[in-house]
């Protein structure tokens, strides 16, 4: 088996102090602030109720305009750029190769998640429209016009997968149901398949059953947290916000039940304080469960309770890359590899031969999440810098070149083999 451990350096832990994880005491978001109650709800946009015309890009030096889900959602800029409504360029890819949509609402998301850009307690900074979510903007645009222009492109589009992302309120089931029927009437799924990205907090069983008839082709539920501590404190009563561990695995079985396998899944975000056993041990749970697991690499993003801490260093984050791509599509098992004190990983259980050629191939610190049409191991979520600046890039939103995989041995310490 491949046994590796080797001293960690700063150069490419990325980490000032030399640390190469993020352990849970050092995790600890801060209190939200308490928000004015005359801010609170989106107050501030429905006392103005502007008109939207079009497409809305965020900009908290005007008044927002009064936007609501099903007629307008929100788009990463990737998603944006590569629909053509708004100008740009990304690093080293031309487009993205999944639509994520997000419902919005002036009231915005109801819960607090810490270490999220959206959450609760930004109300008296930011209207929700305005709000920073995964390092981007997000530009509010009439749904009918995403539509139009998606239909229009038909086979030539370059998306491979439309994702509806739900959010805490309560018109968040029903305005999703819409959402998804309004796309369908118009775009075949079995073209650009679409994933949902729920909010089990408000929903329920027949919730889940009603979107898979309607058409929805993945469900994932957006867990975050790697154990239920971790949970609380980012996600629950922690940060003053609704979500529950066991409503999170309730919807997540249901899910599993009524989509099938390969057909579910759940986002892991890594570096909040969970070690590296922890997070492949969920993985493996989700594999043996037959569903799929979508990483992310936690960055702190700007006005979250969590912008004081620092991003997951790369050798931690390597090592979870690399574990959870030999659980989730190699066949291995959790049990069979080795960690230390700290709950790192210090063998993949793996034959050498093979850590190799799964390394040299890359495709394993691709970003991970829900597949496209190119293999089932290849995320169409591709969420370019969404969880990493391209100067130091967490998730590859493209496929890593030698150069790349040179320096991500580095940070995993694994120089290549020569026999
Ligand atoms: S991985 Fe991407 S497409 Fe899949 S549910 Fe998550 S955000 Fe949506």
């Amino acid at each position: 088996m491949s046994c590796y451990r080797a001293e960690t350096s700063t150069l490419e832990s990325g980490t000032t102090d030399g640390r190469d994880h993020n352990p849970l005491a050092l995790m600890q978001p801060r209190a939200p602030a308490k928000t004015p109650v005359d801010l609170r709800n989106g107050a501030r946009v429905k006392a103005h109720n502007i008109a939207p015309h079009g497409v809305y890009m965020p900009n908290y030096n005007v008044l927002t305009p009064h936007m609501r889900s099903p007629e307008y959602v929100q788009m990463s800029t990737a998603a944006a750029i590569t629909l053509g409504i708004m100008k740009g360029r990304m690093y080293r890819c031309s487009c993205t190769r999944c639509l994520n949509l997000l419902l919005t609402y002036p009231e915005g998301c109801r819960a607090n998640c810490a270490y999220c850009g959206l959450a609760r307690h930004r109300e008296a900074e930011r209207d929700y429209a305005d709000r920073n979510f995964i390092r981007v903007d997000w530009p509010a645009v009439p749904m009918a016009q995403v539509i139009d222009i998606v239909a229009r492109d038909g086979a030539a589009s370059p998306f491979h997968r439309m994702c509806i992302s739900m959010i805490t309120h309560p018109r968040s089931d029903e305005d999703t149901v819409t959402v998804l029927k309004q796309w369908t009437a118009r775009i075949d799924p079995s073209a650009i398949p679409v994933s949902i990205l729920s909010n089990p907090t408000t929903m329920a069983r027949e919730d889940v059953k009603r979107l898979r008839d309607l058409g929805a082709d993945i469900f994932t539920v957006a867990l975050d947290a790697a154990t239920p501590e971790i949970f609380d404190r980012t996600r629950g009563k922690g940060v003053q916000s609704p979500h529950s561990w066991k409503k999170y695995w309730e919807i997540l079985s249901d899910a599993r039940d009524i989509f099938g396998p390969q057909k579910f899944g759940a986002h892991i975000i890594v570096g909040m304080g969970a070690t590296e056993h922890d997070v492949l041990a969920l993985v493996q749970e989700l594999v043996d469960l037959g569903g799929h697991s979508h990483m992310f690499c936690f960055f702190p993003e700007k006005g979250s309770l969590m912008d004081h801490l620092p991003a997951t260093p790369r050798d931690q984050w390597r090592r979870v890359q690399l574990g959870r791509y030999l659980i989730d599509y190699r066949g291995a098992r959790v049990e069979r590899m080795k960690f230390d004190g700290e709950g790192r990983v210090t063998d993949f259980g793996v034959p050498a031969a093979e850590l190799e050629e799964v390394i040299d191939a890359g495709v394993a610190f691709r970003t991970s999440g829900c597949p496209g049409k190119f293999a089932d191991d290849i995320s169409a979520c591709d969420r370019p810098y969404g969880d990493s600046p391209p100067s130091n890039i967490a998730s590859f939103p493209f496929p890593p070149n030698k150069r790349d995989i040179r320096k991500i041995r580095r940070q995993l310490r694994i120089v290549e083999r020569k026999d």
